[in-house]
């Protein structure tokens, strides 16, 4: 059976209109409950002293007292910050390691969490593009603490996700693997040339792709999934917004084509542990069938 995580308090994360929105894990959980035998995997409210695991405390402080202080925006400003949007952001982060512990326990090889907000944009020392705290960072460091030594992050968001490669980059036990479009957020960063710094030179590998990329040139990427990285698990950032359907890029992805490269992942994978964690995706309803695929392909294959 497949792992699952959700908890309602994710819209308490309140984006008003804002295209990241409380209607993108609604929708995916309604989608779910209807189509699917999960086991459901339980939230946590997690300390904050655990985010400094990935996070430089001074950041962590600024947004626990930020709404307070009168900020309503993190970074530039396109990352809102409601009264709740700290302790959300707090659970959503630590929550993955509970996923972790059900991988641990033999419970689960496989699991969806269908988180907000989205985590791959927030860097050591600041969230942005609509992310608070990395999740996946998160997860990644748990999975070692944990015994799985080496982690396997694969990114096939839109955009680069640069909070990851922050993280990791100088580390040689975390994998980050990640295709992007090369004209888009969060700019100047996630170039080819990019792979590591010291002891993680060559354990970062960005492949920046052109506009309007289509199936074929977009699944042949897939192939450079690194064969000699001995990897212990594989931990998924999700974003959807790669879809041909979706608004804030030019790719041209196709329901077929997502089926296939989820497929590509899974073979790679093996019989490690996986996890896909939500980053983007915005158009509700290209976003919904695009988690059914995903899960179809978790089944099926
Ligand atoms: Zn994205």
């Amino acid at each position: 059976m497949i792992g699952y995580m959700y908890d309602s308090d994710f819209s308490f994360h309140d984006t008003g209109e804002h295209i990241e929105n409380r209607l993108r894990t609604e929708s995916i959980d309604e989608m779910v409950q209807e189509k699917y035998e999960v086991l459901h995997i339980p939230t946590r409210v997690g300390d904050k002293d655990e985010l400094s695991a990935i996070h430089d405390f001074g950041y962590v402080d600024w947004v626990e007292s930020g709404y307070d202080n009168g900020i309503r925006m993190i970074a530039s400003s396109d990352t809102i910050l409601s009264e709740e949007s700290y302790e959300v952001a707090l659970k959503a982060a630590t929550s993955t390691k509970n996923v972790i512990d059900a991988f641990k326990d033999a419970v689960i090889k496989r699991a969806f969490l269908n988180l907000r907000p989205p985590g791959h944009h927030a860097e050591i020392i600041t969230g942005q593009g609509f992310c608070i705290f990395n999740n996946i960072a998160m997860m990644a460091r748990y999975a070692q603490d944990v015994g799985y030594q080496k982690v396997l992050i694969i990114d096939f968001d839109v955009h680069h996700g640069n909070g990851t490669q922050d993280i990791f980059y100088e580390e040689s036990s975390v994998f980050y693997f990640s295709t992007h479009e090369k004209n888009n957020y969060p700019y100047f960063i996630g170039e080819e040339d990019e792979t590591g710094r010291g002891e993680g030179e060559g354990f970062n590998k960005n492949i920046a792709y052109k506009d309007e990329i289509e199936d074929e040139d977009f699944l042949a990427l897939f192939d450079e999934l690194p064969r000699d990285f001995n990897f212990d698990i594989v931990l998924v950032s999700a974003g959807y917004d790669l879809m041909n359907d979706e608004y804030i890029s030019s790719a041209q992805i196709s329901f077929d084509g997502l089926a296939k490269m989820i497929q590509k992942i899974l073979k790679f994978t093996g019989d490690k542990p996986i996890a896909f964690l939500l980053e983007g995706g915005y158009n509700i309803d290209s976003l919904v069938q695009s988690v059914d695929v995903t899960l179809e392909q978790m089944v099926a294959n």
